[in-house]
């Protein structure tokens, strides 16, 4: 930015989830690289629990109701939303108007849907507001047919037609939407993104052009959406902003040192990376026919499992695969994906993040979708980006261990494996291109910057 060029400030306000702030933390930094002031806003009970050393953003904290614990201290998911909503609106705005008389008034709120009292805040101060959807263009789409009224539920349809997506079978719809009433609460955040979508200034979505053109396309005439994705440390993909090596505020600790020593000893090509999310929980059968299956497949794993969830591995597994096998409670998953040891990604959610981390380092995928978009992006990560595969599930919906043996041998030495690493590699140029310089989603993020700088 030229000098004396006025520095626009945007308040950036994530739900509190790691699969949230990662992409708005990530989407500050561009800002900040492209000359804007930048303020992340935590909520009390996070900021308590974060490891925040390795951010440079300003950070500020507003009250969600629940300082103690956030969402794990209130009786349910519907009573956290309700109380952040009152509590978060009130301290929200106290903090503008501190910020204000500080010295640092806001110009601009970018705002998580989840959260979508955050643009009535930025109006009632006659901001600017952009709305920041953490998930892909195509579920932002079916869930805004869903707001509509035009994808009637309970879906009565075998086949569904939405514009800019391919047919779509009901299994590879959100879990919220085909299998409508299984989490009420989460339906409603989901469908509620879009409750005052129109009254903001910016849709910005964290994806690029050329991975979902046709839906980009038809969403973008009805909002003005530009996509700024994918928003990946810059230091593993076009190097442009130094020292960008990490998304900055982890609610985990990752055991850096054991994995990566681990993963150095291994072979090109030869490891199979399995993780879950950052909240998503396993049933316990699951769990087995997983581990079962990794077993299996004979080939070396890292495979993440969160301290909560660790009780569900079966009694005997770590000590009958530890020649095999390293399980950590958390990794630094960017590194561990552009090992050159790391062969696949099994991933047990496939979730947005995740998808766009494996797709923009050219990592084939196993996807196993438990809930939420996780159904719709094995959808696509088979079937259109072709750069993966769906472990099919049983009539229980649960994925067994002989047919995720098989999806495994299939991605790192069956048939398929050249042509899927083919297409993921070509994924990986097309997403560096979108946000190195000139491309499609740099120059988005340009544009943006330019008009906050003019308004
Ligand atoms: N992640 C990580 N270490 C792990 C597992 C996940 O750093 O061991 C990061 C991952 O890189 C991604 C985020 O956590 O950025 C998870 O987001 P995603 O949308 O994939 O899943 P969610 O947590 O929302 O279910």
């Amino acid at each position: 930015m030229e000098k004396n060029v006025y520095r626009p400030h945007c308040l950036v306000l994530p739900f509190p989830a790691q699969g949230h702030i990662n992409p708005m933390m990530q989407f500050s930094k561009r800002l900040e690289h492209k000359g804007v002031k930048v303020t992340v806003v935590i909520t009390k009970s996070m900021s308590n629990t974060i490891q925040k050393e390795a951010t440079s953003i300003a950070l500020e904290t507003i009250s969600d109701g629940y300082d103690e614990g956030g969402l794990t201290q209130a009786e349910s998911v519907h009573a956290y939303l309700e109380r952040f909503r009152r509590v978060g609106f009130q301290t929200l705005t106290e903090l503008i108007e501190k910020l204000s008389s500080s010295g640092c008034p806001v110009d601009c709120v970018v705002y998580d849907p989840f959260l979508s009292w955050g643009l009535d805040v930025a109006k009632t101060f006659g901001l600017l507001g952009a709305v920041f959807f953490t998930q892909s263009c195509v579920v932002d789409n079916i869930y805004y047919h869903v707001h509509k009224g035009v994808l009637k539920l309970p879906l009565s349809e075998t086949e569904i037609l939405l514009p800019g997506s391919p047919p779509l079978k009901p299994q590879d719809l959100p879990s919220f939407i085909y299998d409508f009433g299984s989490y009420p609460a989460y339906y409603d955040i989901l469908v509620g993104q879009f409750s005052n979508v129109d009254k903001a200034d910016w849709v910005l979505v964290n994806t690029f052009y050329e991975l979902e053109q046709e839906v980009v396309d038809w969403m973008g005439k009805i909002w003005p959406l530009r996509t700024i994705g994918p928003t990946i440390p810059s230091m593993f993909l076009d190097k442009r902003l130094e020292n960008d090596k990490e998304y900055g505020l982890s609610i985990f600790k990752p055991n850096t040192d054991a994995c990566m020593k681990w993963l150095n000893d291994r072979p090109k090509g030869s490891v199979v990376y399995v993780s879950f999310g950052s909240f998503a929980e396993l049933q316990v059968e699951q769990m087995e026919e997983l581990a079962w299956g990794l077993k299996m497949s004979n080939m070396s794993f890292l495979w993440v499992v969160r301290a909560l969830e660790e009780s569900k591995l079966p009694k005997t597994f770590v000590e009958e695969t530890s020649e095999k096998g390293l399980i950590v409670h958390w990794c630094p998953q960017l590194e561990v994906l552009t090992h050159e040891a790391v062969g696949c990604f099994v991933t047990q959610y496939c979730g947005w993040n995740s998808t766009l981390e494996a797709l923009s380092f050219g990592v084939p995928m196993v996807a196993v979708p438990q809930w939420t978009d996780q159904s719709t992006n094995a959808k696509y990560i088979m079937d259109v980006w072709k750069m993966g595969l769906k472990a099919p599930a049983d009539e229980k919906g649960l994925v067994r261990r002989e047919a995720l043996e098989h999806c495994i041998r299939e991605i790192m030495e069956g048939e398929r494996a050249e042509e899927i690493k083919k297409n993921a590699l070509k994924w990986r140029k097309l997403a560096k291109e979108a946000v190195d310089e000139g491309g499609s989603s740099d120059k988005n993020i340009e544009e943006f910057v330019a008009k906050l700088v003019h308004s």
